[in-house]
């Protein structure tokens, strides 16, 4: 069998002005994807190696992926939508091609609006109107008409934080082998949820996630009164994007002789869902930005918990905000005498601000000067705070995005400043800063849930829920294109599967 593979994946926050490009995003084109799939985690290696491993001739066309960010360059996903295409037409040129599997985020939208996943699926379907079509998804993916239109079936993320993007990989390649082995059509059952829900009050260790997504798991597993179904999965949709289709979607991709049982389990996953929709909440205590850093300042220096972290959660990186929004920072300028009682300097990761990063790889190591920090795209909540700052340390080019990073010095705070919109979850950032945030007895970061890499060493989390393009109060957003009514904007509405 020959399968055509590849990918987009990208997280579009349409509240953050900036436009996502051609440099934000790390390509890889035909061979050089297989040869990435052997060391990466990423659901595009699950699908590859689960294929090779049967056996199957693998076409691999494009792979693309970028840092959540805003919406994407309507010329460059045309430019890399049609490089996919053209390669997947001349792998039909070349030979049978026998399915499709793709490894997407599911809420990449580019300029203008358009939903990038099902634009893309509609393209390949036109080119293989008849084979087996699987994908894997983010567990944030917004399910459109012409992504259900055109795709028999999806596996999506089970756990938030993100951890099974691999397996996830897995599963829709195996639905697809399962399909041509056996020979047999494949089906979903879709349930939509008038619904959004932030991240931070989904995370899939605790409830109401934790059991609703265990019933996932029981449903892919035989029972006395039904086979097995292929993959069960709830996709949360991304609230940060003003869409149409923001929802919760229930899918259940099934074998089309199962049809009918997957309908009526999607329905009562469905309905479980909705009436669990008043548990989900945050799970990390919570204070507007003023009351957080007086709750860090007291639990450090009264308490000796350290470090104690506070996310920044309203301008968050990884759900796509600019990085450049200033509440939580002006909250810390305005009594810098707290943050010079302190045992170790302040930590602040950090800020996405290229002029700032530009000026102190300019001036080096050691070098005192002027800056602006903030305020370049999330003008709404940022504005450029002139700050006097020491520079401590530069490192040049740093990871996949070639980032140029910065740690500057400001009385006793200290801030990591980067010169792209990479966010500020990765484990590797710091110490490539000669940092061990384990180190500081008090770190705020650019984050909503910590990442597993801090998570293990905070003695205390919280979570500022400050203004930014991540905004956690998803009621204080002036929505324009979500449909309506949806819960939580419209709390008492009714709702049946
Ligand atoms: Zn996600």
């Amino acid at each position: 069998m020959r399968i055509v593979t590849g990918g987009f994946s990208h997280e579009s926050n349409s509240l953050n002005p900036i436009i996502t490009g051609e440099d934000d995003f790390v390509v890889s084109r035909g061979g050089e994807i297989t040869g990435l799939s052997v060391f990466s985690r990423h659901s595009s290696a699950g699908i590859i190696q689960t294929l090779i491993r049967a056996g199957a001739d693998v076409v691999p066309t494009v792979l693309a992926r970028a840092v959540p960010n805003g919406v994407v360059s309507r010329t460059f996903y045309e430019t890399l939508k049609n490089e996919l295409l053209d390669r997947a037409r001349r792998a039909l040129a070349e030979g049978p091609v026998h399915g499709v599997c793709l490894a997407l985020h599911g809420s990449m939208k580019v300029e203008g609006g358009l939903c990038a996943e099902g634009d893309l699926c509609l393209a390949l379907r036109e080119i293989f109107p008849a084979v087996p079509f699987t994908a894997a998804l983010d567990m944030h993916a917004t399910v459109t008409p012409d992504l259900l239109r055109t795709v028999d079936a999806f596996a999506g993320y089970k756990t938030a934080p993100h951890t099974d993007s691999f397996e996830t990989g897995v599963l829709a390649a195996e639905m697809l082998r399962e399909s041509l082995t056996g020979g047999k059509k494949l089906y979903t059952a879709r349930v939509q949820i008038p619904m959004m829900i932030a991240g931070e009050k989904s995370e899939t260790a605790a409830e109401p996630m934790a059991s609703l997504i265990a019933a996932c798991k029981e449903l892919e597993k035989p029972a006395a009164d039904r086979p097995a179904m292929l993959a069960a999965s709830l996709l949360l949709g991304f609230p940060w994007a003003d869409c149409e289709y923001n929802a919760v979607t229930v899918l259940v991709s099934a074998f089309e002789e199962n049809s009918d049982t997957a309908d009526r389990e999607a329905r009562k996953l469905a309905e479980e869902f909705w009436r669990r929709r008043g548990e989900f909440s945050f799970r990390t205590e919570h204070y507007n930005s003023k009351e957080s850093m007086a709750a860090a300042y007291k639990a450090v220096l009264e308490k000796g918990e350290r470090p104690v972290f506070v996310s920044d959660s309203g301008d968050n990186p990884t759900a796509g905000a600019a990085g450049d929004a200033t509440e939580l920072l002006e909250e810390i300028l305005a009594t810098p005498e707290q943050a010079d009682r302190l045992p170790t300097p302040l930590l602040y990761s950090g800020f996405y601000d290229e002029p700032a990063a530009a000026a102190c790889l300019k001036a080096g190591e050691g070098a005192e000067l002027d800056i602006t920090l903030g305020g370049n795209w999330d003008r709404l909540n940022g504005r450029k705070i002139p700050l006097r700052v020491k520079v401590k340390k530069i490192a040049p080019g740093f990871g996949p995005y070639h980032s140029d990073l910065a740690l500057v010095s400001c009385r006793n705070i200290l801030i990591s400043i980067t010169s792209k919109h990479i966010g500020f979850g990765d484990e590797k950032l710091l110490p490539a800063l000669g940092i061990n945030a384990a180190d500081y007895c008090l770190v705020a970061v650019k984050l909503g849930y910590l990442e597993p890499c801090f998570r293990s060493i905070a003695a205390r989390a919280i979570m500022a829920t400050s203004r930014g393009c991540s905004n956690e109060v998803l009621e204080t957003i002036p929505y324009r294109k979500v449909r309506r009514p949806i819960y939580p904007l419209d709390k008492d509405m009714e709702w049946h599967a």
